[in-house]
């Protein structure tokens, strides 16, 4: 059993009783690559842009946007890779990129909220994006908060010929309304990063409320349990790409609340593999579901456990 374990462990992401999981890679530049193959990601689930826009004074021009994202369509043969648009605003500022002081930056112009005031910005990278396009190649906005924006981003996304569009999930209004969001795009992904910080009114990057950000907090379960159900019912994909994927244990759990990838970054994915292959698709539901009767974050870990025994 350990040898078929091993041998698991350097296969794709799958249950113990088969049921393919694509384990896929999060990346900020092309230098993470390597390291993202070496691992054994199947695809990137998440190409986080924003290095190519940092410290300088003007956008990057488009053959170095195009170099950039061909090098992830070439490191994965036949694998997805999932190229998220720029995710900035006052949180990230960009020097080329006005951004007026905020006193809340995470809820002010960020994410695609940027791009559709920067329409140049916008049409340079998918413009990028386009010319590089094949069946592989998928393109999805960060920070999309209604089914407007979501219809918004589609018809920008198919007016350029790209054809595999998504949105990301990461502010509750866009799970609690997922059906709507998912009408106009091919799939979607759950950053629960920031689905954590909305959901608890708590920011990422303060340390003094970061208990509130414990991945396995029964609402954050909800809400991606909200999400994948609305995949689930229209037949399309529903990924995940916040840290919750990074954890073996509630990477089972994101299996059983209906995610049908998982992205990290590449450092998690042996150990996510692993845990996979050592379960089967009816125990990492049972462990969803034990994991959400809880109502402290603590007790969802140790009851999803229970159904989880091979990772002690
Ligand atoms: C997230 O918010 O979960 C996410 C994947 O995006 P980022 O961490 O880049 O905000
Ligand atoms: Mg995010």
């Amino acid at each position: 059993a350990r040898q078929a374990a091993v041998a698991e462990a350097q296969g794709p992401g799958r249950t113990a009783d088969g049921h393919l999981v694509p384990l896929l890679a999060n990346i900020g530049s092309p230098a993470d690559l390597d390291a993202a193959r070496e691992a054994g990601a199947e695809g990137v689930g998440l190409y986080r842009t924003e290095f190519l826009f940092l410290d300088r004074t003007e956008a990057p021009a488009a053959e170095e946007q195009r170099r950039a994202y061909q090098a992830a369509l070439e490191a994965f043969p036949g694998g997805k890779v999932v190229v998220r648009t720029l995710d900035s605003g006052a949180d990230k500022p960009l020097a080329f990129l006005p951004s007026a002081a905020e006193p809340n930056p995470a809820l002010g112009e960020r994410g695609l909220r940027m791009f559709r005031k920067f329409p140049e910005v916008m049409e340079a990278q998918l413009g990028a994006l386009a010319e590089i396009a094949t069946d592989d190649l998928m393109v999805m906005a960060p920070m999309v908060a209604t089914a407007e924006e979501s219809r918004w981003f589609a018809q920008q996304c198919r007016a350029k010929g790209l054809r595999g569009v998504g949105v990301m999930i990461e502010i509750p209004s866009a799970a609690l309304r997922a059906r709507d969001l998912l009408a106009p795009v091919d799939f979607v992904s759950v950053g629960t990063n920031d689905l954590s910080q909305y959901a608890y009114a708590a920011d990422r990057q303060l340390g003094a409320v970061s208990a509130l950000h414990d991945p396995w907090q029964p609402a954050l379960l909800d809400l991606v349990a909200l999400a994948a159900r609305a995949a689930g019912d229209v037949g399309k994909p529903c990924g995940i790409c916040g840290e919750s994927a990074a954890d073996p244990a509630l990477a089972c759990v994101l299996v059983g609340l209906g995610a049908t990838t998982l992205s990290m970054g590449a450092g998690a994915l042996p150990a996510v593999r692993a845990g996979l292959a050592a379960h089967t698709l009816q125990q990492c539901t049972f462990a969803a579901e034990a994991a959400r009767e809880q109502t402290t974050a603590g007790a969802a870990r140790a009851a999803a456990r229970v159904h989880l025994p091979e990772l002690a």
